[in-house]
């Protein structure tokens, strides 16, 4: 039985989560729900599991939570409530599902308090990939993979020494926009940026699937992740998104994993690792999907795989700088303040203005965080 605290038990993989806690009664037991603000759910989701620690990082959320606690729960309210909550709740385990840098913080206090960590915050490793690693390290925990990529990378390497891998190599679907034109990139709408030919999930992540942002980010995860340079990190483009990511070994050999689209795959492996349990998960049918494509990717149409390899490559606050300007970017397409490849754009020129710190500290990370977010409001203003 695993005991399992999760942050962000709102969203689209907090939803998931729960789906598995459902289906796996006997294996899995939620014991710490966090939200930032829906507080509406957070309370079903704490009835129906019995949660008693839950956190709720708005604080004006969590003073109108307050009066309707379950009977016998306790609240942690404030910026510092998930950590807290992460800190004092026993668990085996914590899975940071928030977005945004909120998740940097309970994700290193879960190492720091003996839990296993479980990643499907991209800004963790993308931030922090240093710090977290090594805490692990230290500590004698796991970081287990939350994203389907990584986590079919990670199932793969079982058994396998670090020695023995060339490279590893991440599908991507493409994206709605795989074969248009740079021209008709230019037109894009945000009705048509939000369509995601096969996953269903939030918007912040269905664009940054429609510019590749999302690879390039996860191709920081992995680096991080499995210890690997910048340079054994490969995209493949797969629209089927059945093969979800693969790993080269020295002797030639291919290993990938393969399943249907579901979000409730790589959250039970997480969950169960080191075993496997029988799941209620549709079983892939090869013969009825007939053909699996794949192609090389454009970086020239999509620019954000040579940044974040540039961003990986530097390392230090760069990554975290490229993460964050693509935040403010995508919110202003969403707002339909600039055209689809401005996205892009704003990233590489706040990267270019940005003076990387090759071994920053959390605090630091933090600083040139709020400093690309400022750098790339400006730079939206200026085009006004
Ligand atoms: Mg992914």
């Amino acid at each position: 039985m695993k005991r399992v605290i999760l942050l962000g038990s709102s969203g689209s993989i907090g939803e998931s989560t729960c789906k598995v806690a459902r289906a796996l009664p006997e294996q899995m037991k939620i014991v710490g729900l966090g939200v930032a603000k829906s507080t509406d759910r957070l309370l079903e989701q704490a009835r129906e599991f019995g949660v008693s620690a839950l956190a709720v990082s708005d604080p004006q959320a969590a003073e109108k939570v307050k009066s309707a606690l379950p009977k016998g729960a306790k609240l942690f309210s404030g910026g510092e409530g998930l950590t807290r909550m992460v800190e004092e709740t026993e668990a085996d385990m914590v899975l940071v599902a928030i977005v945004g840098t909120a998740g940097l913080a309970p994700a290193l206090a879960a190492l720091q308090s003996g839990k296993d960590l479980a990643v499907a915050s991209k800004e963790i490793l993308v931030l922090a990939g240093s710090a977290v690693m090594a805490e692990a390290k230290k500590r004698k925990k796991q970081v287990l993979p939350v994203d389907s990529e990584h986590n079919a990378i990670f199932q793969c390497l079982q058994g396998a020494h670090e020695k023995e891998v060339r490279k590893v190599i991440l599908t991507a679907s493409g994206g709605p926009f795989r074969q248009s034109s740079a021209d008709a990139m230019q037109k894009v709408t945000v009705a048509q940026a939000l369509k995601h030919p096969t996953w269903s999930m939030g918007k912040k992540i269905t664009i940054d699937s429609a510019t590749m942002f999302n690879k390039g980010l996860e191709m920081i995860e992995a680096h991080w992740l499995f210890g690997l340079p910048m340079r054994q990190v490969e995209v493949v483009v797969h629209p089927q998104s059945i093969v979800h990511s693969l790993v080269e070994f020295i002797d030639g050999s291919v290993l990938a994993q393969l399943s249907v689209t579901d979000m409730c795959f790589p959250i039970q492996y997480a969950v169960t690792y080191p075993q496997r349990w029988p799941s209620g998960l549709p079983p892939l049918d090869l013969a009825k999907l007939g053909t699996l494509t794949f192609e090389a990717p454009d970086e020239k149409r999509f620019p954000a795989l040579r940044l974040a390899r540039e961003a990986g490559e530097k390392g230090g606050t760069l990554p975290g700088v490229f993460n964050a300007a693509n935040e403010v970017a995508v919110e202003a397409f969403l707002a339909e303040r600039i055209p689809f490849p401005r996205i892009w754009g704003i990233v590489e020129e706040v990267m270019q203005k940005h003076s990387t710190h090759t071994s920053p500290s959390l605090n630091e990370i933090v600083q040139a965080d709020d400093w690309a977010r400022m750098t790339a409001k400006a730079e939206l203003e200026k085009r006004k």
